[in-house]
This record gives structure tokens, C-alpha cells and sequence, in this order.
């Protein structure tokens, strides 16, 4: 059986580690040449040594325009196109809004949104020279009911909807499907440091009763990457255990 993604160039940012890492490890599987776009060299370099040789460790602050577009300057240059974007790198700044310095909430934008925005402006003008292309988006469940504490990371994962709307229309001309994933609570380095009681809590509001692993998300970003979904255009897929329910 052909594999789902053949031969097709993807970018996935953040991928040093935790969801990103799992869906280049995914998208390696199904037959992509993988570039993970990370800003932690030694995380960025050691997950592509390991996931072998369709694997390339690029590094890039998708926060910085200079960066983003030497980037994508380097990847046209070697690999000619990029058939996938997955915009998955994002950080967290938590406090209440009396405690949210101006400095966290800007940093939160910078990447989770303006990040977002940058590499796929760069993406989407290759991708319109190709006439095909599909860019993902992650946005969070806390994007639909909000979440105490996080008024910036809240901010970003509901800007990215909007923008996955907007991107949606703009591009379909082009022959570009843009869509997002609303990952629930996934165990990885982010939220590895929330103390056990509130772990077991979350996991407890979730109606399948449990916490995702980073490989749920990365099959519905390989879904939504794949010419199965060729018909899904700025959609917000949750994937959520039902917590969003
Ligand atoms: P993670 O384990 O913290 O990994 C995020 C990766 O992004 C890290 O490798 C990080 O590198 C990289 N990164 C941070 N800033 C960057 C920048 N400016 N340029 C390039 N790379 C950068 O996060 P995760 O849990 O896998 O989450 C991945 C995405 O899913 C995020 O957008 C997150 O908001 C979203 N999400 C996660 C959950 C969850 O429960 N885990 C839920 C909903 C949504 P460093 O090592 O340098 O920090």
C-alpha cells in the first residue's frame, strides 16, 4: 500500500520534542522527508539523528522574521518545495492578569501567534508557486472555553482559529488546504511540571479518563496532512478525549 505521505517535503516547527517530535516521527512513517524546525539545537539535532535519514534539523526562532525567512531560504534551496506546514511550536507564560507582566504576554504572541503568521506567509508563497500545499495550525481546547491563569496562551490559540479561517479562504485558490488541531491535555515537557493532584484532576474531567500521548495528535495532523482530507479546508479539529464535550 502507498504510504499516506510520500515524497512530501513537510516542516514541522518545534519538533525537538513532544507533540512536534512524534509527528515528524509519523510523517517519517508514512514516507515524508521531515525538516524539524526547532530552536533548541541539541534537542532539534538529536531528534533527527535518531529518526534517520528523512530527517533534517533546521534551527529557527519562529518568532524572528530574519530567522524565519533564512529558513525557508535554506529549505527552498535544498529541498526546491515544502508540501506541509505544521505551525506546532508554542510556548507558556502562565499568571493571572493582575500578575501578567506586559514582557509574558508579548512573548506568548510573539511565538504562539506572530510565529504562526510568519511561516506561513513564507510557506504560502511557495506553496502558491507550487499551486498545492497544506498548512496546520495548534491551536488548544482552552481556545474554546478559555483557562484560568492564561490570558496570553489563551489569546494566541484563539487567534490561531481565526487565522486558520481567514487562511482557509485566502488560499483554497491556490490550491492550499489550511486547518488546526485543538489538542486536550497531552503529557509532555509543557505540562509535565503541573503537580500529580492537578494531573490526576484533568485526567478525571476528561470523559475517556485519561491524558492523551503526543501520537494521538501526530495521527490527526497526518490525517489532515494526507490527500484523505483533501476536502477539509479551515476546520478545527479537537482532539480532546471529549473534554471539549
Ligand atoms: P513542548 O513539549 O513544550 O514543545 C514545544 C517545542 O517548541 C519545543 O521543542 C520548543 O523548543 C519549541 N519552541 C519554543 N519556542 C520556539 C521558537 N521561538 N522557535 C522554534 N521552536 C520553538 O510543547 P508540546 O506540549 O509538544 O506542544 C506543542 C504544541 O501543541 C504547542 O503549540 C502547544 O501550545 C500545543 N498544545 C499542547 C498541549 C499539551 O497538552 N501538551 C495542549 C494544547 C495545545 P525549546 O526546547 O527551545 O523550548
Amino acid at each position: 500500500m502507498e504510504k499516506r505521505l510520500n515524497q512530501k517535503i513537510a516542516i514541522i516547527t518545534g519538533a525537538g520534542r513532544g507533540i512536534g517530535r512524534a509527528t515528524a516521527e509519523k510523517f517519517i512513517t508514512e514516507g515524508a522527508i521531515v525538516i524539524l524546525a526547532e530552536f533548541d539545537e541539541k534537542s532539534g539535532q538529536d531528534s533527527a539523528d535518531a529518526l534517520g535519514d528523512n530527517a533534517h534539523f533546521i534551527q529557527v526562532d519562529v518568532s524572528q522574521e530574519s530567522s524565519v525567512k533564512a529558513m525557508f531560504a535554506s529549505i527552498k534551496k535544498q529541498f526546491g518545495r515544502v508540501d506541509i506546514l505544521v505551525n506546532n511550536a508554542g510556548i507558556l507564560m502562565d499568571s493571572t492578569l493582575a500578575k501578567m507582566e506586559l514582557e509574558q504576554f508579548e512573548k506568548v504572541i510573539n511565538v504562539n501567534l506572530k510565529g504562526v503568521y510568519l511561516c506561513t506567509r513564507f510557506a504560502a508563497k511557495l506553496m502558491k508557486e507550487q499551486q498545492s500545499g497544506v498548512i496546520l495550525n495548534a491551536s488548544s481546547v482552552v481556545a474554546h472555553y478559555g483557562n484560568f491563569g492564561q490570558t496570553n496562551y489563551v489569546a494566541t490559540k484563539t487567534g490561531v482559529i481565526g487565522m486558520t479561517k481567514v487562511w482557509a479562504r485566502e488560499l483554497a485558490k491556490d490550491g492550499i488546504r489550511v486547518n488546526a488541531v485543538a489538542p486536550g491535555f497531552i503529557k509532555t515537557e509543557m505540562t509535565a511540571g503541573m503537580p500529580e493532584k492537578i494531573i490526576s484532576m484533568m485526567g478525571e474531567k476528561v470523559p475517556l479518563k485519561r491524558w492523551g500521548e503526543s501520537v494521538d495528535i501526530a495521527n490527526a495532523y497526518c490525517f489532515l496532512a494526507s490527500d484523505e482530507a483533501s476536502y477539509i479546508n479551515g476546520h478545527t479539529l479537537n482532539v480532546d478525549g471529549g473534554v471539549v464535550v
